[in-house]
Formats: structure tokens, sequence, C-alpha cells
């Protein structure tokens, strides 16, 4: 049986990351890929966990290379995907997750058109900027640098396979779960 590459995107704080630990917790057969990135790690982050955490030099090296599926620069600092890794993922018989920008996305669908893109949409503008305040995790720069990339964001959405509305949180994760299911039973 073939395996199944699914992207989820969506705007900083708009709880990709929410809804898809919900959806892993229920299925942890799937795997979530894990990025290099350029940014530093927030409290709590752990280095081959959530991200691996590279050195600007590294990530030119690797871009020089050829090393990476996708990547791009979002909000001051740089994002890829490793070839290798998802190919060995692949290869290994796993059906991967990538939470990635839509940039990314666009890559990944342009080089594995069956890959399936999934936008993560908030209910407003308002809950939004709410929600990625709230965090707590981004000084205001930062925070402005996120909601500078939205309007972008939401216009690329178009090109996604499908769009769901991160309103309430459990509603969120089971239309999650019955998009990867329905396009599972296509395999
Ligand atoms: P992202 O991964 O898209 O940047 P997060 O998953 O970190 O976003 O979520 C941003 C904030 O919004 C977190 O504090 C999270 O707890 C909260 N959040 C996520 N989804 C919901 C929801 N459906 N309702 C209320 N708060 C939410
Ligand atoms: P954060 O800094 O909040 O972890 O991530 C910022 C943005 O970068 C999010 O939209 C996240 O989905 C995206 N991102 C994380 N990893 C990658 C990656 O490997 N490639 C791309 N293009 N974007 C990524």
């Amino acid at each position: 049986m073939n395996k199944k590459l699914f992207v989820i995107s969506g705007s900083s704080g708009v709880g990709k990351g929410t809804v898809l630990k919900g959806f892993l917790e229920r299925n942890p057969e799937f795997m979530l890929s894990i990025s290099c990135t350029t940014r530093s790690p927030r409290p709590g982050e752990v280095d081959g966990v959530n991200y691996f955490f590279i050195s600007k030099k590294e990530f030119q090296y690797c871009i020089d290379n050829n090393k990476f599926l996708e990547w791009a620069e979002f909000a001051g600092n740089f994002y890829g995907t490793k070839k290798k890794y998802i190919n060995q993922c692949l290869e290994d018989g796993k059906d991967i997750i990538l939470e990635i920008e839509t940039n990314g996305a666009m890559q990944v669908k342009k080089q594995m058109p069956e890959a399936v893109l999934i936008f993560i949409c908030p209910p407003s503008y308002e809950t939004l900027e709410n929600r990625l305040r709230g965090r707590h995790t981004e000084d205001e720069d930062t925070i402005q640098k996120r909601l500078d990339e939205v309007k972008k964001e939401l216009k690329a959405a178009e090109n996604f396979d499908y769009r769901i509305v991160n309103d309430d949180l459990e509603t969120a994760i089971t239309t999650l779960e019955s998009v990867i299911k329905g396009e599972m039973e296509k395999c």
C-alpha cells in the first residue's frame, strides 16, 4: 500500500500544533515530520524532538547542496524539511504529516502532487491574534511579523485540498480525522 504524505498549514497561532497534538494522540500510527529551523528553541522545546535547531550557516549549506524537499523564510527565520528524512520515513512505511507554512506547502505539492494539503483557518482575525498573544511565546516584534503574514497565508489557502476552521477544538480534531481517514481509504 502506498504511504501518504499530508501537509498542514495555517497562520501562526491558529492552533495547528494543538489540533495535531489531539489528532496524533488518537492516531499514533501517523508520524509528524521534524523540520530544521534557524530560530531559537522556545522554553521546553527539545532539539531533535520539536525541531532540528541548526545555524544559518548549516541551513545555507543544505540549500546550496539541494538537501531540502522544501524550505522557506518565515517571519525572520528559516525553516526546511530534509529530503532524506522524508524519503526514509516513507521507505520505513510511515504515513507522514508535515506542519509547515504555505510557501513550503506549495513546493511540496509541486514535487509530490499526491501530497494532501490541509489548511487550518481561524474563526476570525481577532481570535487568531488573541491566540497568538495568549500563547505568550513571542515578543511584540515577532508577533507583528507573524501577523503580517496572515493575509498572504489566507490567500494561499485557496490552493489547498481542504480547509478546516479551528473554532471548537474537538470539532477541528474530528474533522481532521475524517479528512485524513477519507484520504487513507482512497489508497
Ligand atoms: P500554531 O501551532 O498554529 O502556531 P498553537 O497550537 O500553538 O498554534 O495554538 C496557539 C494558542 O491557541 C495556544 O495557546 C492554544 O492553546 C490555543 N488554541 C488552539 N486551538 C484552540 C481552540 N480551538 N480554541 C481555543 N484556543 C485554542
Ligand atoms: P514556529 O516558529 O511557530 O514553530 O513556526 C513558524 C512557521 O513555520 C509555522 O507556520 C510552521 O508551520 C512553519 N514551519 C515549521 N517547519 C517548517 C518547515 O520545515 N518548512 C516550512 N516551509 N515551514 C515550516
